[in-house]
């Protein structure tokens, strides 16, 4: 499975013109074109803990006046975790190169991001080669932060689900059997999600 899916597409002409440092104002179109999920770990944005950022691709430092920092396409809709492990990091100190020699980062708007990381069936990040190894691993510490991203994919994976089944609903006879069966079914994942997201807060509340 891919990490982020749909792929994040950034939108050519964003809704703010902010000015230097204002990129927070960015947030709106971020979270819309990023589809609510943080585009380095694919996590969804609904969950307390999970406070979601505006990162820099191209650090802050190193813009040095070539590029804005509120430039659209250099902001990435972050997780506060990716975004504070990733923090100021960038192996070619070259803005123009992002990646050499399997260190560096892949833009997550790249179709090429999941051709170096990809999820495994139970929710995990893993990756594919020695690039993704260095993002993983480094960059932003999938592996340390394994159990939330696990916990994370999948009560999101339930929550879709459910609302997908009360869609469904809203389109049925109520007093049908497909009904009662859709429901029955809607009823025991929804008392899963409530433990899953239970087991998710109090992971956060121990960190
Ligand atoms: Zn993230």
């Amino acid at each position: 499975m891919k990490v982020r899916e749909p792929l994040p597409i950034r939108r050519t002409a964003p809704t703010k013109s902010p000015k230097e440092g204002k990129w927070a104002k960015h947030k709106p179109d971020l979270c819309q074109d990023f589809h609510s999920h943080c585009g380095y770990c694919g996590s969804y944005d609904g969950y307390r803990h999970t406070w979601y950022e505006v990162d820099h691709f191209i650090p802050k430092s190193l813009l040095d006046g070539k590029i804005s920092n509120v430039e659209y396409s250099n902001l990435v809709y972050s997780c506060k975790f990716c975004n504070n492990t990733k923090l100021a990091k960038w192996p070619t100190n070259d803005i123009n190169i992002p990646n050499h020699n399997d260190q560096g980062f892949v833009d997550p708007c790249n179709e090429d991001y999941d051709n170096h990381l990809y999820r495994t069936n139970d929710g995990s990040i893993m990756w594919k080669t020695d690039l993704g190894k260095w993002m993983w691993e480094i960059a932003f510490k999938f592996d340390e932060r394994n159990y939330a991203i696990k916990l994370l994919w999948e009560v999101n994976q339930i929550r879709k689900i459910i609302l997908k089944y009360a869609k469904e609903l809203s389109k049925m006879n109520i007093h049908s059997e497909e009904y009662k069966l859709v429901h029955t079914k809607a009823g025991d994942l929804s008392f899963k999600y409530v433990l899953v997201h239970n087991e998710l807060m109090n992971h956060y509340n121990s960190l």
